[in-house]
């Protein structure tokens, strides 16, 4: 039994490693003699995703429109304010007439949908705190494509509606927020507009939230309302600020890369929690973590031309976005966001000082960028529905044999999913060192398994496949007795 670490130039290779650890594939638990080194077992592979991608999936990518997004956008920059506190009832000016056009975008999408897409306006009223002056009235407009298998199974995709200037209670002046975030919710409208003639099992919102510069309430709601609800959300993308690809500070333009940046221990859990985190290593294998790592599979470069660079922080310093209330229920969430800011253009009134203008203008923004990112967002979206489930309940046991203080064994199981087009599930596995999971051990249509490799030395996780070699986001054992 080879138990040599493995980096290091002249040191075994990972293979040679992994192979000498031997695994089956079937239906009992797992339990096997350790095999001649270089024998891999049949079905060891990368972890990595093979390439192959829906041509559906590719087709719907390519009719994303940047005239549209250019359109989308300018129109809400003609709202001249769209602050949280400007007028409800005004018809041409403020959130009021803003929240009232997105719906009618929003009901003309649902109606090529066969009535698979349904729209609603999720209103409640916030009331004070240190950026909202007096109660409040906030609007959340959701398109819903339901899923035809598990409904209850959600992928959540937001940007939002509101502005701001420098001043964040001041909510006459004019706050365009072309990128702050107008790009996103020209993202999700492009999303709803072609991925609303398509069906898959899991259900797909697509939502402009409110309230965002204010506090983040808008998503805060909706992430309680569908908490409340018990819905199952696998997977949360925050769009804000994906709307240039040039800084215009003297850097280079950085036109083919979007951040994605994915909190680590995750937010909502118990000190108990994060100190059994701690005790494993498992500060890297958060929900979100794991989200991310999916999204990098299925979203690459041959598909959607752009790169995404994944940033391990819950967000950029001082600042915050609606994944973080997606992530504060316990759902995986992300945030996607431009590769390099421009601090003019945000949160600034409009104006000239010095010979610089600052504001958030249309005539800073990239329509072709935002039409990549939104291509991300879909490959992502994409991905998820139409891939079995997230595995639930995994558990690695690390209870000792009779007498003995510990075990070289790895012993993990979990609930089997509700797809009926499993073939099974596989063990994925990393150096505890490596950013994402590079072996991949086929283990069969089994909810339990015991490997001869030992869990000290590596992170393991488990991940279902279905039919079409569609693979699940990973999830990460629980460490139980
Ligand atoms: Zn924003």
């Amino acid at each position: 039994m080879d138990t040599h670490p493995v980096s290091g130039p002249n040191g075994p290779s990972r293979r040679t490693f992994l192979s000498a650890a031997a695994v089956t594939a079937a239906a009992a638990p797992i339990l096997t003699q350790a095999a001649p080194a270089h024998a891999a077992p049949a079905g060891l592979g990368s972890a990595q995703n093979t390439g192959k991608f829906d041509p559906a999936s590719r087709a719907l990518i390519k009719q994303i429109d940047p005239k549209r997004i250019q359109a989308t956008i300018l129109r809400l920059t003609q709202f001249g304010t769209r602050h949280t506190l400007s007028s409800q009832t005004d018809s041409v000016r403020g959130i009021g007439a803003a929240t009232a056009w997105v719906t009618q975008q929003m009901q003309a999408i649902a109606a090529t949908s066969n009535g698979n897409m349904t729209v609603q306006q999720q209103t409640f009223v916030q009331p004070v705190s240190s950026r909202i002056p007096v109660p409040t009235a906030i609007t959340n407009v959701i398109a819903t494509l339901h899923g035809t298998a598990f409904p209850e199974r959600f992928y959540v995709v937001t940007g939002h509606l509101d502005s701001r200037v420098t001043d964040v209670l001041d909510f006459t002046s004019d706050a365009p927020g072309a990128d702050d975030d107008g790009s996103g919710v020209a993202c999700v409208l492009e999303l709803a507009r072609l991925f609303a003639t398509h069906q898959f099992p899991g259900t797909i919102v697509f939502a402009t939230v409110a309230g965002e510069e204010q506090g983040i309430f808008g998503s805060t709601f909706m992430a309680q309302q569908m908490a409340s609800a018990g819905n199952d959300v696998q997977g949360m993308f925050s769009n804000d600020i994906i709307g240039a690809s040039h800084s215009f500070d003297g850097n280079k333009p950085n036109p083919f890369t979007v951040r994605m940046f994915l909190e680590g221990v995750p937010t909502n859990v118990t000190s108990n929690q994060i100190a059994l985190l701690q005790s494993v290593g498992g500060e890297n294998d958060g929900l979100s973590r794991q989200l991310g790592r999916f999204v990098k599979s299925v979203a690459p470069f041959n598909l959607t031309g752009m790169n995404i660079r994944l940033i391990w922080r819950r967000d950029r310093y001082l600042r915050a976005s609606d994944h973080v209330s997606f992530q504060g229920r316990g759902y995986p969430a992300a945030r996607f966001s431009e590769p390099r800011e421009n601090f003019n253009h945000e949160h600034q009134n409009t104006q000239v000082v010095n010979g610089v203008q600052l504001g958030d203008l249309i005539d800073f923004v990239d329509f072709d960028y935002i039409a990549r990112v939104t291509g991300v967002n879909a490959a992502a979206l994409w991905g998820l529905a139409s891939s079995p489930s997230t595995p639930k309940n995994v558990q690695i046991h690390t209870a000792p044999p009779g007498t003995f203080s510990g075990t070289n064994l790895t012993t993990m199981d979990w609930k089997a999913n509700p797809e009926t087009n499993l073939t099974g599930y596989e063990v994925v596995m990393r150096e505890t060192t490596d950013s994402d999971w590079t072996e991949a051990l086929p283990v069969g249509n089994v909810t339990s398994v015991t490997l001869d490799i030992s869990k000290d030395n590596v992170q393991f996780g488990i991940r279902a496949v279905d039919h079409n070699r569609n693979r699940s986001p990973v999830a990460f054992p629980q460490a139980v007795a």
